[in-house]
Parts: structure tokens; sequence; C-alpha cells
């Protein structure tokens, strides 16, 4: 496991928490309350590919950056504590384009991938339905077998990059309970879309996307038929993982403001940090952020090194999505009345925190996924 980067590796991560702080925050200064639009989502991307991300776990070979997941995760903790909503809409979207090269056809890639990889197209991933997402299995939305097409029927919701993606990945069920992954172009089909509010993370795309007799070719699926629930689990592997990390950079961006604060604010005569209970809460935040990201970079090298590493993954989802609203929760304390002011920057961060808990498995069912892999016992 990488702990330390290597200089290059840090001059990386410094020049995309450069190029977040002082070029996409005032970009993103009118869409901290509402979707980032299509038009600007795609400029970003094209930006952000130069750095790597929405292009790094592409290999060289394929036209993207090559990146390990463990410097990607470093990348996106880095772009996190600026702007965690695009972390958000890029690790969706890389996620996409990842998904896309490992299983889909000679074709399809050579149409979606390097567009995708660019920034030119959007790519989402559509499991979770209304009537429930915890359990995929029991998705309502079909993939009826005609011949040379499947015809999708359902209502995604929940969706991220729901209004501004091009393409999605679509999981659906078949007549015989199988599911199917399928990539669906949509800006071929007629798909009614709804963005969604939301608590925090505002700039993040989240929606519905709702499919009525669509025709999706059969070579446009990933992996054979049936993979679909497989192809599915692997990918949450993976977003456990960036969705920590971007836990990560919003907990790390409230601990460096809560410092500050408490060196500058004085009360009774001294700086706030001079009090034993403020810095009781600060060394609090400061050893739960350092306990996330070591499970957080655990869980990334093993990723790296391609065994399965589940329970890491759901370990580290759980502690650093959590440890990230109880950190942020704190840096609200420390700001006193400021901290819930919306002209201090953490009541925004602990919002954004607070959305971290649900995605990609809430921190329930990542608990049952550690329990099961513990015991060996299903709970669920
Ligand atoms: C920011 C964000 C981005 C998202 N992006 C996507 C996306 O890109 N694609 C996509 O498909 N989905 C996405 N989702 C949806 C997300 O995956 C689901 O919201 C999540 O899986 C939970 O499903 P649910 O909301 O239906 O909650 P439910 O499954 O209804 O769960 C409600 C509550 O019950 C608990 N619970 C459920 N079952 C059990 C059990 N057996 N034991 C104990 N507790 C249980 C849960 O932990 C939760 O607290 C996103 C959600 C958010 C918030």
């Amino acid at each position: 496991m990488q702990y330390f980067l290597e200089p290059e590796e840090q001059l990386a991560v410094d020049e995309i928490e450069g190029f977040a702080s002082t070029r996409l925050v005032p970009l993103l200064a009118s869409h901290r309350d509402n979707a980032i639009p299509k038009a600007m989502a795609h400029d970003i991307l094209r930006q952000l590919s130069a750095f790597g991300i929405g292009s790094g776990w592409i290999p060289e070979e394929h036209g993207g950056a090559g990146l390990s997941y463990s410097i990607s995760g470093r990348l996106y903790e880095a772009l996190a504590r600026h702007c965690p909503d695009v972390a958000g809409m890029c690790f969706v979207h890389e996620g996409a384009a990842a998904k896309i090269l490992r299983g889909a056809t000679p074709e399809i890639r050579e149409r979606y991938l390097e567009k995708l990889i660019g920034g030119q197209l959007i790519g989402c991933s559509a499991v979770t339905e209304a009537s429930g997402g915890s359990n995929v299995r029991a998705m309502r939305t079909r993939a009826e077998d005609v011949g040379d097409s499947y015809v999708v029927t359902g209502e995604k919701m929940w969706i991220s990059n729901a209004s501004i993606a091009d393409v999605t990945l679509l999981t659906a069920k078949t007549a015989d309970e199988g599911f199917v992954m399928l990539v669906v172009d949509l800006n071929e089909v007629k798909v009614e879309r709804r963005e969604i509010k939301k608590l925090g993370l505002n700039g993040w795309s989240l929606g519905e996307l709702n499919f009525v007799d669509v025709r999706v070719p059969k070579h446009h699926r990933i992996g054979e038929a049936r993979a679909g629930l497989r192809e599915t689990m692997r990918g949450f592997e993976r977003a456990r993982c960036f969705v920590s990390t971007i836990a990560l950079g919003l907990a790390g961006s409230a601990l460096d403001h809560s410092i500050r604060y408490a060196q500058d604010r004085e009360q009774f005569g001294k700086p706030l940090g001079a009090t034993q209970l403020v810095q009781q809460m600060l060394a609090e935040m400061a050893i739960e952020l350092d306990a996330a990201r070591l499970l957080v970079y655990r869980a990334l090298a093993l990723l790296d090194s391609g065994v399965q590493c589940n329970k890491e993954a759901a370990m580290a989802k759980v502690f650093a999505t959590e440890a990230a609203v109880r950190i942020t929760s704190k840096a609200i304390q420390i700001h006193g009345a400021f901290g819930i002011s919306t002209e201090f920057p953490v009541e925004r961060l602990f919002r954004c925190a607070r959305m971290l808990t649900i995605p990609d498995g809430t921190t329930q069912i990542n608990q049952l996924v550690i329990g099961r892999e513990l015991l060996g016992l299903n709970a669920f």
C-alpha cells in the first residue's frame, strides 16, 4: 500500500487541487444549488481528462491516462476538497467508461470509449429504482429478448448524471429472471429524464431515467447474457472506494477550515484553539480523517493488485463516509453560529458529506457485506 507519494505524484495532486480551487470554484459559483448544465459538464470533463480525472482508469493503449487506482484516488480526494460535486460526476462517468472497456464488444468500445475519455460524451450507470435500491435483485426494469435486440421498459431513480448523460450502463431483468447490462445511447433513443432536488452535492446531477419500449441492439450488451448482476456488483467494489475518496476530500477541507477558525477567532481573551475542548474536537477530527485515509488507501491498493476486496472496500466506505459526517458536523460546532451560515463553507460540506452514506451500498448494506465476509452467512 502506498501512503507516501513520489514527488511527481505529489505534483499531480497539487496541480489538480490548484486547478479546482482557482478555476473550477469560480466557474461553479452559480451552480452550488443546481445541477451543473450539460455544456459546462462537458467542458469540465474535457479539461479534467488532461489531469487523469475521467481518463485515469483507462490504460494508455486505449487512450486513457493509465493511472493506478491508488493515484487516481488521491486525485479525486484533492478535487473533492474544493469541488465534491464535480468529483462525484466524474467518478460515475469514469466508471461507465471502465465498464465499456472491460465488457463491451470491440465495436461499442470503438464507438464510445475515446469520446467518454475525452469528455465529448458523458456516462452514467442506472441500477436503482424507486421501489428499492438496496435489493438490486428486486429491480422491475425489464429487458425483453426480441431476437437481435432487447426492448427495455422501466423507471430508474437516483441516477447520477441522469440529466446530462449521453450514455448509460443500464442493468435490467430478463424474462428468465437473469440480468443484463446494456450500453444505451441516450441521444439515440427517447428516454424521459427528471432532475431531483436534494440536500447536498447539488452540482452533481441526480435524477430519473424512464424507459418505455426502448430498443437496444444485442451487441450493446456488456459481457455474456445473464452476466448483468455480476458486472453490476463488480462495479460496486470500485465505486465504494471512490465515493470514499470524496468523503476524505470533504472531511479534509472541513478540518482545515476548522483549524484556521480556531486559530483566528478569540473568545474569553484567547483563541478558540487554545481551549481544551476545542482541541479535543480537532484532535478527534484529525484522528478519524487519518484512520479513514488508511482504510481507503488500503482498499485502493487492493483494487490495484486485482484481488477481490469486497470487505475492505465496504469497510473503507462505511468508515470514511460516516466519519465525514461526524467531522463536518464538528466543523460546524467549532464555527458556532457562523458554522450554520451559508456565508461560511462548513454547512455545505456537512450537507455534502451527509449524502455519501447512501450511494453504492448504504452504511447498513456495507455492514452486511462485511458481516457476510466475516461469517460466511448472508443476513440480507
Ligand atoms: C448521491 C447519490 C448518488 C447515487 N448514484 C446512483 C447511480 O449513479 N446509479 C444508481 O443506480 N443508483 C444511484 N444512487 C442510488 C443508491 O444506490 C440507492 O439510493 C441506495 O442503494 C439505497 O437504496 P434506497 O435509496 O432505495 O434505500 P432502501 O434500499 O430503501 O433503504 C432504506 C434504508 O433501509 C436500510 N436497509 C435496507 N435494507 C436493509 C437490510 N436488509 N438491513 C438493514 N438495513 C437495510 C438502508 O440502509 C437505508 O438506511 C445514488 C444515491 C445517492 C444518494
